[in-house]
């Protein structure tokens, strides 16, 4: 049976790279697979945005890490910088990335966002350390930091579960 939106409809704000749009720095995708989603976007409640992308930085891209031992929330407050491998300041470009998040999130409604983990932008459970080692940090990405300030519940690809149980008993 079609399903229709109905008004009150709460939309979720979602990673491209998740849902197989190749636009991560390495020019892949990390696509995932979950019921969940497939009945969302039946639903009508999925926003697709790649932040990084949105800010017009291009696929591929070097990699880009927080510095180290900073998250996210200190390159919003101005203490932390997002720099690439070879070393290029891209604080700024993940700064408008994540405002046109934020505000593709308001314009859209969404109430949640799903977010991949990792990601100096959408990483909401882990980011890596700044030491391009592969080493990880509990913290932010700046993206989901920001929607998290903003009042946006983020949950990562990992906690797909929990947010199906949240949406469903809404
Ligand atoms: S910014 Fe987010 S959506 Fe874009 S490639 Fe990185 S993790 Fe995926």
């Amino acid at each position: 049976m079609e399903r229709y939106p109905k008004p009150m409809t709460v939309k979720i704000l979602v990673s491209a790279c998740l849902m197989g749009h190749a636009v991560r720095y390495d020019g892949q995708a990390k696509p995932l697979v979950h019921p969940a989603l497939d009945r969302w976007r039946e639903e009508g409640r999925l926003v697709t945005i790649c932040p990084e992308m949105s800010a017009g930085m291009p696929v591929p891209r070097l990699p880009a890490e927080i510095e180290p031992g900073k998250t996210g929330a200190g390159v919003l407050s101005g203490a932390a910088r997002v720099l690439e491998s070879k070393g290029g300041d891209v604080t700024e470009e993940f700064r408008k990335a994540a405002e046109n998040a934020l505000a593709l999130a308001r314009e859209t409604g969404c109430a949640y966002a799903l977010l991949i983990d990792g990601s100096p932008s959408c990483g909401s459970g882990f980011i890596y350390d700044g030491s391009f080692t592969g080493s990880r940090l509990q913290g932010e990405g700046v993206t989901a930091a920001l929607l998290r300030a903003k009042g946006i519940r983020v949950f990562s690809d990992k906690e797909i579960e929990t947010l199906a149980a949240l949406i469903d008993a809404a």
